[in-house]
């Protein structure tokens, strides 16, 4: 009994921080097509864009799942048919914390991937504007969001856990798209 226990742990351990067998299907089908948006419009993707998203291990972020995954997001959301500034794994269907977000803060507005991201610290600051979402198609509101930001990421170049201040509007990205991956969309935080 007690192998079995320490067998069904280890098994346990073994998966954190990993792709699951569904992560690797989207990431690996049909690589140079890019990627599906799931929304509000059904149950089933629902039900994913409510589930926590988890962190990934080192090892897998430097494996090249990740890289091909990193790659294809911002392939996606900056597809011109999309057209969004940010995009969280949970709206391709990947319950993992990764968001890839335009940094209109930068030197060429470039996109770039955040793996294993969260907000650690925050103005006491907030400003309203309106926003939308590409999981729920054509409707724009009025959110608060905190107007300075401080986010915790992987750096996969350093190979290092970093720390970083976003201000304006892409401090609003950030926030938008870090709560997808704790099952909150922007519809829930609108403006009565
Ligand atoms: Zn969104």
């Amino acid at each position: 009994l007690i192998g079995l226990l320490v067998g069904v742990i280890l098994a346990g351990c073994s998966m954190e921080g990993r792709f699951s067998k569904s992560d690797l299907g989207i990431i690996r089908t049909n690589p140079e097509e890019i990627l599906k948006i799931y929304t509000i419009e059904t149950e089933e993707e629902t039900t994913v864009l409510r589930n926590i998203s988890t962190d990934l291990s080192e090892k897998v972020l430097f494996g090249k799942d990740y890289s091909l995954l990193a790659e294809r997001m911002i392939r996606t959301v900056s597809d011109t048919a999309v057209g969004g500034v940010g995009l969280a794994a949970p709206q391709i269907g990947i319950n993992r914390r990764i968001v890839v977000v335009q940094r209109f803060d930068k030197e060429g507005e470039p996109f770039e991937a955040y793996p294993n991201i969260t907000i650690v610290d925050h103005s006491s600051e907030t400003k309203k504007g309106a926003e939308g979402c590409l999981s729920v198609p054509g409707e724009r509101y009025d959110v608060n969001r905190f107007t300075s930001v401080r986010i915790s990421y992987f750096d996969i170049n350093k190979k290092e856990m970093v720390t970083e201040t976003i201000d304006g509007f892409t401090a609003v990205i950030f926030q938008h798209e870090v709560d997808h991956l704790d099952g909150i969309i922007y519809t829930d935080r609108v403006l009565m």
